[in-house]
């Protein structure tokens, strides 16, 4: 019996409902997968400062140290919303923790079910089967990050500011290590976005991805495509893609544009993983919803669970390499959809049922 040892992170506002949900479904699909959870829940965010004065309570980064990966809700609310830009609860504990953990590689999932497609913001005939694209984005190198990065005055009185995009080849050859991982669980294709066409940097990703997948996974499809027309295409056509990998600004803006065409926040998972090997010989990861904590429905019974439970699901997968476990959740979550059950965000005017309900639909259609 495999013993997943990782830390919960409820968080604020909703994050505490949806993360129950989650826990209650990793015991069950256990049961049936050899495995037994053991995870411990510590405050961060808004709960932290209250508790403890820290968005990052020392005793919470000691835990996720000690632990295999982090299950995390959302932070934050109108609770905290005047404090000072560095103590805001999103800054101040989820940064943090990208850089202890050294979490380099974010992966967003851009999930529709085709039940939902009216959801979208794209016409019908473009979604009628729905989406299931994942955006695999380099998340600590690049512009946001290279010095200098500075603005300066001029003597003629004018100012001038710089940043700075640099990458290594071994940067980009771990984040194309994990899209490698990521597309031989999927069909198999990947889709690397740059702009080599006027930018250095590019051109080094463009040469480092095209030779490391040809050295070490030949039996993958790789086709590249620029920035721009990524940005266009993912509009006019978003099942022409499977797996798109990408560098860090690039990424930020084309995963939201993924998520804003999947329709639901309250639907959409993520991951952030590591270079520490975890102590299953699996990447240590932080997994989180892609909303926040939605204090307008918080304690209300009223949030869609779906997205921390498919969080729930990668962490399986990518942490743990539970690949069949996690198809269960995500096949659970799919089939409740299917079988009409929507919580309000998604439900679109017709009858909704809360975040208790649809927890319990997802239990049920895990066998
Ligand atoms: P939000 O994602 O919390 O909410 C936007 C809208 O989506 C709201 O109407 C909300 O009700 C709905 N929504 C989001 N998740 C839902 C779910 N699971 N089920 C049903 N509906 C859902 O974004 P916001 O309102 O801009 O931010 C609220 C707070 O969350 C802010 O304090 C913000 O800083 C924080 N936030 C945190 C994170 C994070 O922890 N990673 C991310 C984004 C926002």
């Amino acid at each position: 019996m495999m013993t997943l040892n990782f830390s919960t992170l409820p968080g604020d506002g909703i994050g505490p409902e949806v993360m129950g949900t989650a826990l209650e479904i990793l015991r069950q699909v256990g049961e049936s997968h050899d495995f037994v959870i053991e995870t411990s829940s510590h405050d961060v965010g808004g709960a932290g400062i209250d508790n403890h004065g820290d968005a990052l309570p020392v005793s919470t980064l000691e835990a996720c140290r000690e632990a295999d990966a982090i299950l995390f809700g959302s932070v934050g609310g109108p609770k905290w919303e005047n404090l000072p830009p560095k103590e805001q609860p999103e800054r101040a504990a989820l940064l943090p923790l990208r850089k202890e953990f050294s979490l380099y590689a974010n992966l967003r999932p851009g999930n529709l079910f085709p039940e939902l497609s009216d959801l979208s913001p794209l016409r019908h005939e473009t979604v009628a089967n729905g989406i299931d694209v994942l955006c695999v984005r380099e998340l600590t190198g690049g512009v946001y990050f290279g010095q200098p990065k500075e603005t300066r005055d001029l003597e003629s009185g004018e100012q001038e500011a710089i940043d700075t995009m640099i990458y290594r080849s071994s940067e980009i050859e771990r984040i194309t290590d994990i899209a490698i991982t990521a597309a031989r669980l999927r069909s198999g294709r990947i889709c690397s976005v740059d702009k080599a066409n006027v930018l250095e940097t590019s051109v080094l990703w463009r040469k480092v991805v095209s030779e490391k997948v040809a050295r070490e996974a030949p039996e993958l499809e790789l086709s590249h495509m620029y920035v721009d027309n990524a940005a266009m295409q993912l509009v006019r056509d978003p099942c022409q893609f499977d797996l798109i990998l990408t560098e860090n600004m690039f990424g930020d803006i084309l995963s939201d544009e993924l998520a804003v065409i999947c329709g639901s926040l309250g639907m959409l998972a993520s991951a952030s993983l590591g270079v520490r090997k975890n102590g299953h010989g699996h990447p240590f990861g932080l997994y989180e919803p892609a909303g926040g904590t939605a204090p307008d429905i918080a304690g209300k019974n009223l949030a869609n669970p779906c997205a921390q439970v498919l969080s729930a699901a990668l962490m399986l997968r990518y942490s743990f390499g539970l690949e069949e476990a996690a198809a269960r959740i995500e096949n659970a979550v799919e089939r409740s959809i299917r079988d009409g059950l929507r919580t309000i965000d998604v439900a679109q005017g017709a009858p909704s049922v809360g975040t208790r309900e649809m927890g319990q639909a997802i239990l049920e259609r895990l066998d």
